[in-house]
């Protein structure tokens, strides 16, 4: 790869091959993967990132939102795309682009039968989500009754799926709480299944789950964070490779005076000389102004070069005193680990879910192949 000269995010369709053979190697031959790809693949190319993953031989893709899913559909993504959360605004667009939704509610199962039996659909495939202890999105325990009863009274959906969500799968402190949520889903699964007289999928796990519960894999499994290229933990993420490299170059260098200010509001004032660097990115394109004044950091020829003052819409200035660097130099941002977007969102007390979703389109995409 020659030198960044401006600021791009660097996606590694390599790296990407190597996660998702990883998660493969965990699982039994026969249960499916669910690629999530939603929020533009985590911050990714939602087209470009599902398109390799379908060539690889992924058995679903999962999205938050229907104007998600249409995307894919456009880019010619013609696996069963999930949608994790549709509103019924966007039932007949979901139902017209082969979607498949998340049904979480007595309220949005009737919107969408009401949608999908005008659209004389039969037995349009849905997937019944169940809460057990998340208190996000789901129908409860008690629910499966009537569930069962409004599936049996129409012909225009089927429930292809039944699954649940983890709270807490990275944190193996809460184990007790997610083996609970794992017993309470499983049992609903069967009830659900012994009633409606056919057998749906089940799924609950997502990466960690699917790294520290083995025994929830059941017949799908879906994966976000672990694609991109991240365990959760030290020791996982020593097998992950981080996708996306943020790169970008020193526009200028200053020498501060002491007494002298870098940036907006005067944020820093400098005690002796000073060299900083200009870089051409802020919080337009993610680094929100949590990393400025002194917490993140960007990697100059191996070594951290902290932000100082305010982080401005489209710049950073950082601390270059004593490292030899010049104008037009590549600098990191985040990449591989240890320098990794995880270890980024750190300074800010943030996560690399939130880091690597926040870079803005603005910021141009390459591919390494
Ligand atoms: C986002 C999401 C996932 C993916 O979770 P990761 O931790 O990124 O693997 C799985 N399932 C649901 C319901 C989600 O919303």
């Amino acid at each position: 790869m020659p030198k960044a000269q401006e600021t791009v995010l660097e996606i590694d369709l390599n790296a990407l091959k190597h996660n998702f053979e990883y998660i493969k190697s965990k699982l039994q031959k026969d249960t499916k993967i669910l690629a999530v790809v939603k929020a533009f693949a985590y911050g990714s190319h939602a087209e470009i990132i599902a398109d390799y993953l379908q060539n690889l031989d992924v058995d679903y893709f999962a999205v938050a939102y229907v104007s998600e899913g249409v995307a894919l559909r456009n880019a010619g993504i013609i696996k069963p795309i999930l949608v994790l959360h549709p509103q019924a605004v966007n039932f007949k667009t979901l139902i017209e682009r082969c979607l498949e939704p998340s049904l979480y509610s007595s309220k949005v199962l009737h919107e969408f039968i009401a949608v999908a039996s005008e659209e004389q659909q039969n037995d349009y495939p849905i997937h019944i989500k169940f809460n057990t202890g998340l208190n996000r999105l789901g129908f409860s325990d008690n629910d499966v009754d009537h569930i069962i009863s409004t599936l049996k009274s129409s012909k225009a959906v089927k429930a292809k799926s039944i699954f649940s969500h983890l709270a807490a799968s990275e944190d193996l402190s809460e184990k007790e709480f997610t083996i609970q949520q794992i017993q309470k889903f499983k049992s609903i699964a069967e009830n659900f299944s012994e009633k409606i007289g056919y057998q749906p999928m089940f799924h609950i796990c997502n990466t960690s789950g699917i790294l520290n519960y083995p025994e929830a894999h059941l017949d799908m499994v879906r994966t976000g964070i672990g694609l991109y290229g991240f365990g959760n933990s030290e020791e996982e993420n020593k097998h992950f490779k981080p996708i996306a490299t943020l790169k970008s170059v020193i526009s200028q260098i200053h020498h501060i005076k002491k007494g002298e200010t870098v940036g907006y509001n005067r944020a820093f004032k400098s005690q002796t000389m000073v060299k900083s660097a200009t870089i051409p990115i802020g919080h337009a394109d993610g680094i929100n102004r949590q990393y400025g004044n002194g917490k993140g950091y960007v990697m100059i020829n191996g070594k951290p070069a902290y932000i100082i003052g305010n982080v401005c819409m489209d710049m950073i200035m950082v601390d270059v005193s004593d490292m030899d660097c010049k104008e037009g130099d590549e600098i990191i941002i985040f990449g591989p680990h240890p320098h990794s977007a995880s270890e980024f969102s750190k300074t800010a007390q943030t996560i690399s879910y939130e880091i690597i979703t926040a870079i803005s389109t603005r910021v141009k995409r390459v591919f390494l192949t």
